[in-house]
């Protein structure tokens, strides 16, 4: 049996009941007891076409499902509740995720474990917090309370590292659109750093800072569209 955490979201039709369908089809499975669930949180939509507010939800799973097979129930569970995959950040009526599953951690084509946003999106860590608090995170060796509360200090102190030429230009951009964070750049983060941007055309330089903080670093360099991206994780981060 291995101990599960996951997360619920969804922003159309009565994501409320098809949360509850969900949690009973999920205890309804022979391979999977529901052991807990979180409060039904309403928070904002994150990303430029999210649309309207979210109802997040987290849920505590044992399951003697494979990772993978519990994956593919996600998925189809997903389905048969309306979701299309197609677009990313886009209003959906049901998007679940495999946050941990026991102390794993896999990195594949289809899965990544722990799910490697959930440290730095107050929507996932707010519900988690009230069935996980305890729980390690098995590359942060950090608990989901301590995770969270990272979020919570005001100013909120982020990192930019990298080319200055790249990385100045985001700072501008955070600081002038989110007056409670405190951003830095060039000089290595302090342990406070809750967020470590790193945008480096330098391979050595890029992965010396990943090896810093490899585990709170998020990487600039391979994104499409880098200042959007930034801003859509720091108001995540902030939770406004
Ligand atoms: P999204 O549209 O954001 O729900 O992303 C779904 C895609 O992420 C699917 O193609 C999954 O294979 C992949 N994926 C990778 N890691 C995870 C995870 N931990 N939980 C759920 N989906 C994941």
């Amino acid at each position: 049996m291995a101990s599960c955490f996951l997360s619920l979201g969804g922003n159309i039709g009565d994501v409320a009941q098809t949360f509850r369908l969900v949690f009973s089809e999920l205890d309804l499975h022979t391979n999977i007891q529901v052991v807990s669930r979180s409060r039904i949180h309403q928070t904002i939509a994150v990303g430029e076409h999210a649309g309207p507010p979210f109802l997040n939800a987290a849920a505590h799973v044992d399951t003697s499902l494979d990772p993978e097979s519990l994956l593919d129930l996600l998925q189809s569970i997903e389905a048969a509740h309306g979701r299309k995959r197609e677009i990313h950040w886009r209003p959906r009526t049901l998007d679940l995720d495999l946050l941990l599953y026991g102390d794993d951690v896999i990195s594949n084509d289809r899965l990544t474990v722990p799910h490697p946003a959930l440290w730095y999106r107050r929507f996932v860590l707010d519900p988690l917090v009230e069935i996980a608090e305890d729980i390690l995170h098995p590359q942060q060796q950090m608990s989901i309370s301590e995770l969270r509360n990272q979020l919570l200090q005001r100013p909120l102190p982020v990192t930019l590292l990298g080319d200055e030429s790249r990385t100045d230009e985001i700072a501008v951009s955070l600081n002038a659109s989110f007056p409670d964070i405190h951003v830095t750049t060039g000089t290595p983060p302090d342990t406070r750093s809750a967020i470590i941007f790193r945008w480096s055309s330098d391979k050595a330089d890029g992965e010396m800072i990943r090896q810093l903080h490899p585990f709170r670093t998020i990487d600039l360099m391979d994104v499409d569209n880098p200042k959007p991206f930034a801003h859509t994780v720091v108001r995540a981060a902030l939770g406004v």
